[in-house]
């Protein structure tokens, strides 16, 4: 354990520190220097201040050992305890905000998200560490590239850490993990600490929203945009406005929102948000397939992307008429049913839903709308346009925004659980399809996949080889699934209904 002498040297160095990473203000040195001595129970600070060269493992969780050692805080808390320690440093909200806004009238919106941004990874609310733990590839599927992660950022909570949280008193309080009164928030066993958490004041469509940067980082500059009001998320002819007016405010970053309703949607639908960040996703970087002109929208330029799914691509200089027609295609979208390819917008609830996604080029406004629909049958009680049973064993939670552009967020376990499956390509795993057979078998989700690629390959691959052909599988699970999501298929009846649904539906007319 390290002495008090010895901790104190790292809070000065932690000082330092936030005077050239996190903006520390010099006339509030002091005044900090002491609630860290406060927070760590140590009675004078040191006059000493030595370089390092890796902050993290040589101060922050230093730091945060002896805060374990000296009981101040437990094992468990590690996490929280650190936030604690960072948002003691990081600058109020006040001060952020305002040096948020003078970059920007200076130096223009980007240097503004540049410096947040840089902030959010320097006070470890982005915890890049985490997510440079992520295995990341890319695949060049036929219509296009698709990018996909393991997600090892989030890391697995203990058995010992779950029965702690369950224990937890719920208060309610914040409402959900969006909500803006996160900012600050000391946290608990079931809620993430947000000291470190600063939100920036926008207005969309004259409402009151509040930009953040997501803690997960999917892409580069993975943005939050939430509502200042606790509410369920829907898709309406404000929601363009809002994102319209997101990309006028940050050109440099898309805004898109998920599908308001579960199964499409994403995983939080209780709090109106939209999700943003650098244009990267691999949807954005593909053509247009049909093009359509519009007698009713004359300067908006109407077509099919040419991506897995199906994908309304709306342009125009003019932000008015771009909103208008985003908004009809909603509308018709909504009421659109063709039995011919299973899509029924309404039973005894709405499934017809748009996942849209706005950004801007130059001077041009561009709306992308993915089609969506959420309904179950008997066949298909997941969803009729959710992956098959058949591809669960990779991805069975709803395919979000993120996905459907192409950038798939796998689950961490299947670092491990791909491993294994290699074994049994290799022959250092016996293949026994009895014994996967059994539902209580770890790899039982995964007999589909071993016993396909056994078929394909045999069981005396390199281990190498066999690598690589699993990796090939996952690569085209993950183009299945958008097929999956695709409410026009591929193929020449889908493309048929789609034409419909374009012609007799939105009143355009093909271009040659
Ligand atoms: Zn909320």
């Amino acid at each position: 354990m390290m002495t008090d002498q010895q901790a104190a040297i790292k809070i000065n160095q932690l000082i330092a520190y936030a005077s050239r990473a996190l903006d520390l203000d010099e006339r509030d040195k002091v005044f900090k220097t002491n609630a860290l001595l406060d927070l760590f129970g140590i009675a004078a600070p040191s006059g000493e201040c030595p370089e390092w060269s890796d902050f993290q493992t040589e101060i922050a969780d230093p730091l945060v050992q002896y805060a374990v050692d000296k009981g101040i805080t437990d094992d468990a808390s590690r996490i929280l305890f650190e936030t604690r320690m960072f948002g003691l440093v990081t600058p109020l909200p006040s001060a952020v905000t305002d040096k948020f806004f003078a970059l920007a009238q200076k130096r223009g919106i980007k240097s503004a998200t540049d410096w947040l941004f840089a902030l959010s990874k320097a006070n470890d609310y982005v915890r890049m560490a985490d997510i440079n733990k992520n295995i990341k590839w890319e695949y060049n599927g036929k219509m296009g590239k698709i990018g996909i992660t393991i997600n090892l950022s989030k890391p697995e909570k203990d058995p010992k850490q779950i029965a702690l949280a369950k224990l937890q008193p719920k208060s309610g309080y914040p409402a959900c993990m969006l909500c803006e009164t996160n900012v600050g928030f000391a946290g608990n066993l079931n809620h993430p600490a947000r000291q470190t958490l600063r939100t920036i004041p926008i207005t969309l469509d004259g409402e009151q929203w509040w930009l953040q940067y997501s803690p997960y980082q999917y892409y580069e500059e993975h943005a939050i945009a939430l509502s200042d009001e606790h509410r369920p998320m829907s898709v309406t002819a404000k929601t363009f406005a809002r994102l319209l007016d997101f990309v006028d405010l940050f050109p440099h970053y898309f805004m898109g929102s998920n599908a308001a309703l579960p199964i499409v949607g994403g995983s939080i639908l209780t709090h109106d948000h939209y999700q943003g960040g650098l244009k990267v996703l691999p949807m954005m970087g593909v053509g247009n397939r049909v093009k359509y002109a519009s007698e009713r929208f004359a300067d908006v330029s109407f077509a099919v992307a040419d991506w897995y799914n199906s994908v309304v691509r709306l342009s125009s200089k003019n932000k008015g008429s771009v909103h208008d027609a985003a908004s009809f295609v909603l509308g018709k979208w909504n009421e659109w049913t063709d039995e011919s390819v299973s899509v029924i917008c309404r039973t005894d609830e709405q499934h017809n839903a748009i996942t849209p996604i706005v950004r801007k080029e130059g001077d041009v406004y561009i709306v992308d709308m993915i089609l969506r629909n959420n309904r179950t049958d008997k066949e298909h009680p997941y969803g009729i346009f959710h992956p098959e049973e058949r591809l669960h064993n990779i991805k069975k939670e709803g395919i979000g925004i993120i996905e459907v552009m192409g950038l798939f967020i796998l689950p961490g376990r299947l670092k491990k659980e791909l491993a294994q499956v290699e074994t049994y390509l290799y022959g250092a795993t016996a293949y026994d399809e009895k014994a996967l057979a059994d539902e209580n078998n770890a790899m039982h989700k995964h007999a589909g996949m071993i016993a396909a690629l056994i078929r394909k390959h045999g069981t005396s691959l390199t281990p190498d080889k066999a690598h690589a052909a699993v990796i090939d599988y996952v690569n085209d699970a993950c183009v299945q699934i958008l097929e999956c999501t695709a409410v026009f298929k591929n193929d020449e009846k889908g493309q048929a209904a789609f034409a419909r649904f374009m012609q007799d539906g939105l009143e355009l007319k093909p271009l040659a």
